[in-house]
């Protein structure tokens, strides 16, 4: 018997259909991965998707093998891959490209790796401490000769030690979840410290008993649980609204505690992996080995091992991840929880799928029939309004756990302050005084500055001419001691001597990034410890952790950084934050850009005063009666909410409408404004006003490539299934016509 199985592949294309034969046939499945070629000698992994035994009219390939036995995606899933693709205007496909590690969907494999493949073997390598180690006199002792001799097989020794403790250093660890390098662990062998062992893989997780340990709830906090299970019986999503520091985690827990009672899964979902693993210490307090974590910083046979294991485990798993993990097969999904849903790394911006995995979750918990609960102090305006027209339940949370005060917010005008000589390089003396303050009586600050680098552009004095990216339309930031560097596409040069345009001038530095402000408060407070946590400092999880650590154990006074230090941390002797420069958070050119600063605003704010002690945030600006500022100020986000509405509403913006924006790029400029012209012309006539463009992007030019877009606005009264469909129409088109086939157009819908 032949069969033909319609097969996605992890590209931007429809599904491909091939044919199986004899014992291939009697196997296949949906939801399976299998191999099959393409043109002449590609090699792809795909999903099948679907089997008929109806011929199709042109000539197929054979399966070349089934890589799994057992099918990758459950039929919901694969419903769930659909309805992302749909909705977000993309193939399955590249949603494949999102859910699966790529490790699961080998590319260009020989024959022989293929069978070598660690994941075909059900073998793996453990270590373990050598007798005369297990104590920790001896231990201590072998730490003692290895740290300043050699610090990676210290490293390396300490972390098999640890994840041994429980074991009075007996057991064995599974080398692959070690962070420590093969080299190092091989080093240690060779000192006859540690060995090897071949075990058999493990193909599920195991579950541990729960305890029935959980935190005692302040009254507060069980009646804001209890509305929530209460509201979940008739409403798949429920909106917590809690301030900051009102321990909306510890609700969480609970949910989660009773939904793993009930035999369920659950998926937590959080912005970031740099928040993760203050929480999963957290989480790992109540639930143990159930928690398994999934980001894009493990590796990527870290995250292949975990969706196997997770494809044969019995539900009862806590997956805490980024946006991918709500893509991770469950045997029995109950609960989706959304923590700081308000926040844009939800939404992947790049590449395709470009989805938003918090909107996402509620249509997930709907094929899955699990319910959602997503927490923020600042949500938000969609999921507001999801609530306020009670398509979401709705519970708040206004005050701290355990008393603490909601911190005081102290606007500082700079220009006032300059005008008085009250202004010391980029501080306020508001802020300065208070920062002094703060080292005096040994407590904490953080200072926020949302741009990293030194200064953010670098301009002649002569022509005003600033030093632009040779291959993007973007100014280059200077960082120390000679650089620039492109934030778009990487590109670095050392800082020129004379304008490259003129070139009799000198250039000077403008504007200020986060190095600068470590620089001058390291001037300003010779004695104080200074730290600073953005992209250029924490190039690594390591490095990353090393910084939150030395913070949170007061080897650091003052820590400086970038939109990094804005989140969900807890740091308990933080009793002053400053906010730089609010008036770039003001002047972003978005229709988002005044929800953003609030929110913005009111989680740097919300680290400080965590505990007993009221906390003060000096937040600077020159436009202090900015109504946003006032609104933050005075913790009013009602006031925000209703000012924002009542803009969006006039000019057609979410929440009362869809957008989607369009992009196409080429390297061409002429060929691009062409088709572009011509989709112009071609939108409108089905889409009338709702279009705007063809129109340039701030950044128009980015590694060489032109772009060009278009965004549409499609109001909620207007059918926005029925739109896409039309836009499809519009791209086909374009797209079928020869000149522009090598035009790239994407499609963002619901951009951030
Ligand atoms: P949020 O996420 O709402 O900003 P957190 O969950 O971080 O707040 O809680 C703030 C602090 O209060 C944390 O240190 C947390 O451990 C503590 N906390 C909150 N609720 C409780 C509770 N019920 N029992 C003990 N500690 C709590
Ligand atoms: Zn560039």
């Amino acid at each position: 018997m032949t069969l033909y199985a319609h097969i996605v592949l992890p590209l931007a294309q429809p599904s491909f259909t091939f044919s199986a034969e004899g014992e291939l046939a009697n196997h296949l499945r949906e939801g399976q991965a299998v191999v099959v070629q393409l043109g002449a000698r590609k090699i792809y992994t795909g999903i099948v998707w679907a089997i008929t035994s109806e011929r199709p009219p042109f000539r197929t390939k054979q399966i070349q093998r089934i890589l799994y036995p057992e099918p990758l995606l459950s039929a919901e899933q694969r419903r769930l891959w659909e309805w992302i693709a749909d909705y977000y205007m993309c193939t399955v496909g590249e949603v494949m490209r999102a859910a699966l590690p790529s490790k699961m969907k080998p590319s260009g494999m020989s024959d022989e790796e293929f069978e070598q493949d660690e994941f075909r073997v059900a073998h793996e390598r453990t270590v373990s401490l050598r007798e005369e180690l297990r104590s920790q006199e001896a231990l201590n002792e072998w730490f003692e000769r290895l740290a300043r001799r050699a610090p990676k097989q210290y490293e390396a020794l300490l972390e098999v030690a640890d994840r041994l403790t429980d074991t009075d250093f007996g057991g064995e660890v599974r080398t692959r979840s070690l962070r420590a390098d093969a080299a190092a662990l091989k080093a240690l062998a060779d000192k006859g410290l540690v060995e090897f062992h071949e075990r058999e893989r493990e193909a599920a997780f195991c579950s541990e008993e729960l305890s029935d340990e959980l935190p005692t709830l302040s009254e507060a906090q069980a009646k804001a649980l209890r509305s929530i299970e209460e509201l979940h019986s008739s409403k798949r999503c429920v909106l917590l609204h809690g301030v900051t520091g009102s321990g909306k985690t510890e609700i969480y827990i609970h949910l989660i505690h009773k939904a793993l009672c009930d035999g369920g899964d659950v998926v937590m979902l959080v912005p970031e992996i740099a928040l993760t693993e203050q929480l999963i210490a957290r989480l790992r307090c109540y639930f143990g080995d159930r928690v398994v974590a999934y980001h894009s910083k493990l590796t990527d046979t870290r995250r292949t091992d975990i969706y196997l294991r997770l494809l044969h485990s019995a539900a009862g798993r806590l997956i805490v991840g980024t946006r991918s993990a709500l893509l991770l097969p469950l045997a029995h999904p109950r609960l989706i929880v959304v923590d700081e849903e308000h926040d844009a790394s939800y939404k992947q911006n790049d590449p395709a799928p470009r989805y938003n995995a918090r909107d996402t979750a509620v249509v997930a918990a709907s094929m899955y029939d699990a319910r959602v609960v997503m927490g923020s102090a600042t949500p938000s305006i969609e999921s507001f309004m999801n609530a306020y027209r009670g398509k979401y339940g709705y519970v708040s949370l206004t005050e701290r756990y355990g008393g603490a005060q909601m911190p005081r917010i102290i606007i500082s005008d700079t220009l006032r302050a300059a005008k008085r000589g009250e202004r010391y390089s980029h501080f306020n003396k508001a802020l300065l005084d208070r920062i002094g303050e703060v080292l005096e009586r040994g407590e904490q600050a953080m200072l926020f500055q949302n741009r990293r680098g030194f200064s953010p552009y670098v301009e002649c004095t002569e022509c005003g001419r600033v030093v632009e990216c040779p291959h993007c339309n973007v100014s280059l930031t200077y960082h120390r001691p000679n650089t620039l560097r492109c934030h778009y596409c990487g590109h670095s040069q050392p800082l020129p001597e004379h304008c490259p345009s003129c070139r009799v001038a000198d250039v000077t530095l403008r504007g200020f990034g986060t190095e600068k402000v470590e620089e001058e408060l390291t001037q300003i407070f010779p004695k104080a410890r200074i730290d600073r946590l953005d992209r250029d400092s924490a190039t690594s999880q390591r490095a990353y952790n090393e910084i939150i650590r030395r913070f949170e154990s007061g080897t650091t006074d003052l820590l400086v950084g970038t939109q990094m230090i804005t989140k969900g941390f807890d740091f308990s002797r933080v009793s002053l934050v400053g906010i730089l420069n609010a008036d770039n958070l003001l002047n972003y050119p978005d229709f988002r850009s005044s929800e953003r600063a609030f929110q913005l605003i009111t989680q740097v704010a919300g680290r400080a005063g965590r505990r007993q002690t009221a906390g003060e945030v000096v937040v600077q600006t020159s436009q202090p009666l900015h109504p946003v500022i006032r609104q933050a100020a005075e913790g009013d986000y009602l006031s925000m909410v209703n000012m924002q509405l009542r803009e969006r509403e006039a000019f057609h913006y979410p929440p009362y409408a869809h957008l989607i924006s369009l992009t196409m790029r080429h390297r061409d400029p002429q060929l691009l404004r062409a088709a572009a012209r011509q989709l112009g012309v071609a939108l409108r006539e089905v889409f009338g006003q709702r279009v705007l463009g063809p129109q340039s992007p701030p950044v128009d030019r980015i590694g060489g490539v032109y772009i060009l877009g278009f965004l549409l606005k499609i109001e909620n009264s207007l059918s926005f299934t029925h739109a896409r469909n039309l836009l499809r129409e519009q791209i086909e088109a374009i797209r079928q016509n020869r000149d522009w086939n090598s035009i790239v157009i994407s499609c963002d819908v619901d951009p951030q």
